[in-house]
């Protein structure tokens, strides 16, 4: 019998490769998927911080238009603070003029402040830029690097699947079938070694009678608890496998 599973083991091992190298194609773009995502973040950022500029542009222009008005008003008011004859007239043009000289004060603070803001923020944003530009040579980089491997991957696959067709032309028919609706199921391994009686496929015990059937190896058997095809290793044999 074991004869007969040699076909079918080599089957096996051609389909754990292409299994592993499909794995290895699923993982590939990973690091590159990561970057991009990375890349949209800090595109999403950068968008925000320049229309936060332009916000503060805005305002400082409607500041230094306000103050250019005020300054204006202050001026006329200065001027008609001469011609005043009365006190009380005189007590209220000059509140009204402390009034604006006060309101000035603080728009020229903030002004300045918002210059201040500006400033900062137009460095940030450009030390952001060059992290983007940096980010996206990477990336270009990444996708190339995943091009040439997933072409490389594909080109394995597709002569081990060759291969792998090969080689279940020569399995028995019943066996392959059987092999065909348990491999994903179980991983990739559907048969599986019987060493001292415990079967490596899910480490459970093999009936004492079976496992003396197996040794005996003059027919096809299968696990009881996890169904993969079984076969008896001794205990030696198993040790070195
Ligand atoms: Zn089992």
């Amino acid at each position: 019998m074991r004869i007969e599973l040699e076909s079918l083991l080599n089957l096996q091992e051609t389909d754990l490769k292409i299994r592993k190298l499909l794995e290895e194609k699923t993982e590939c773009p990973k690091r590159l998927e990561a970057l991009q995502e990375q890349v949209e973040e800090e595109e999403a950022g950068l968008k925000e911080m320049t229309e936060r500029l332009t916000q503060l542009n805005k305002h400082k222009i409607e500041l230094e238009d306000e103050l250019e008005l005020e300054n204006v008003r202050l001026n006329k008011s200065q001027q008609r603070l001469s011609t005043i004859k009365t006190d009380r007239e005189y007590q209220a043009v000059f509140k009204e003029i402390e009034d604006i000289k006060r309101a000035n004060k603080e728009r020229e603070e903030e002004i300045l402040v918002t210059m201040e803001q500006i400033q900062e923020l137009e460095e940030e944003i450009k030390s952001r830029k060059k992290e983007l530009s940096q980010l996206k040579k990477e990336m270009e980089a990444e996708r190339k690097q995943v091009e040439k491997v997933e072409k490389e991957l594909a080109k394995k696959i597709s002569s081990l699947e060759k291969e792998r067709d090969k080689l279940a032309a020569k399995v028995k028919k019943d066996l392959l079938r059987k092999y065909d609706f348990l491999k994903d199921k179980r991983q990739g391994i559907v048969v599986a070694t019987v060493t001292a009686g415990v079967c490596s496929g899910c480490h459970m015990n093999i009936p004492p009678q079976l496992f003396n059937e197996l040794l005996r190896d003059e027919k096809i058997h299968v696990c009881p608890t996890c169904q993969r095809i079984i076969y008896a290793v001794k205990e030696k044999e198993g040790a070195e496998a």
